[in-house]
């Protein structure tokens, strides 16, 4: 991994160019989009022209957040005359989406700003930190190290993207400085329960026949140690899914006493296989197991994009974790 640039080297880049473009993910999470606006936000009352960027656009669970509205579909944005590009949340290059990277294509510098352990640092300048369990974080410590603006559309986009990286502050990624930097935000004026309905109590009814047609393929390992889930197209078509929908679902199979591992499997358009996974023990390293197919992410979660059919994949990845769970 190449070496992180420091928090003044990065203010540097931003204090001299002009525009911005903020990129996060394929499919965006909170802590995507929270992270991009978060930082477009900040860069926007130094005077910058951001535009925010992704391959998705905003889930609609994330539209309550003010300025969501900024975000751009990549494939729809005209004009992107960009000199610096600055990627959010994204472990791998590829992972920002091909119409997005034809977007920045024309920017001058690149930088990198993520808490993914598996990546690569692509960026010109690099600020990957596996300690903070958020991007969001990194944006939060960077701002405040700078000095830079932080408005209320930042303050509660930096609440929401480490809320929803961090299980609402239960993972065991959470620390310290997290809570500190809650209390700050707090202090700044964030309203903790309007904010925290915003983000947990107003989901969809369709997530509830989602959750109750996954319950339907529910399994578990005979040891009780692995249990897993699928999700096919044909029930996203009769339940009208969007890909955010899914967006969480797995803690609910991974909250089970005694389980290790939990793994959702889902078909997508095309053919290909996402496969969700966490881990409760550090002994078994998603990030890892994931990586053996070409996935990524953390030590307790990640995942893969992988050739179906579904049973293949399925049977391929439990294979690869009844092996590491036998040596626990
Ligand atoms: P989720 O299961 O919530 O989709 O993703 C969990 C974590 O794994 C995220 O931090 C995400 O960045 C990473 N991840 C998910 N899918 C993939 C993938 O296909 N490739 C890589 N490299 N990482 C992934
Ligand atoms: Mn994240």
């Amino acid at each position: 991994m190449s070496k992180n640039a420091s928090f003044e080297e990065i203010g540097e880049v931003l204090r001299q160019y002009d525009s911005f473009a903020v990129v996060s993910h394929v499919r965006p999470d909170g802590d995507a989009i929270g992270s991009i606006l978060a930082l477009g936000h900040a860069l926007e009352g130094l005077g910058k022209k951001v535009r925010y960027l992704n391959e998705d656009g905003c889930p609609e669970s994330l539209e309550f957040l003010p300025g969501s509205e900024l975000v751009e579909v990549s494939s729809e944005a005209k004009d992107v005359e960009i000199e610096v590009a600055i990627t959010l949340d994204t472990a791998a290059h590829t992972r920002v989406g091909e119409s997005s990277l034809a977007a920045i294509s024309g920017a001058k510098v690149l930088i990198n700003i993520d808490h993914h352990i598996s990546n690569p640092g692509y960026g010109d300048l690099n600020l990957i930190d596996d300690k903070s369990p958020a991007t969001g974080q990194i944006i939060y410590d960077l701002l405040t190290a700078l000095d830079l603006p932080i408005s209320e559309i930042s303050r509660d986009s930096i609440y929401v993207a480490v809320s929803t990286d961090t299980g609402s502050f239960q993972y065991p990624g959470t620390t310290q400085r997290t809570y500190e930097m809650a209390a700050d935000l707090v202090a700044r004026g964030l309203n903790v329960g309007e904010i925290n309905s915003l983000t947990y109590d107003s989901q969809p009814y369709r997530k509830v026949e989602l959750l109750r047609s996954l319950l339907n393929t529910l399994e578990r390992s005979v040891d009780e140690k692995l249990v897993w889930w699928e999700l096919h197209n044909e029930t996203k078509e009769r339940l009208g899914l969007i890909d955010d929908d899914t967006e969480g679902m797995i803690d609910f199979i991974r909250s089970v006493k005694g389980v290790v591992v939990a793994v959702f499997f889902e078909e997508l358009d095309g053919g290909k296989i996402r496969v969700s996974m966490r881990s409760k023990d550090r002994r078994v390293n998603a990030s890892e197991i994931c990586g053996i197919f070409g996935g990524g992410g953390h030590a307790l979660a990640a995942g893969i994009r992988m050739p179906g059919p579904i049973e293949d994949a399925r049977e391929k990845v439990l294979a690869e974790l009844r092996k590491t769970i036998e040596q626990l």
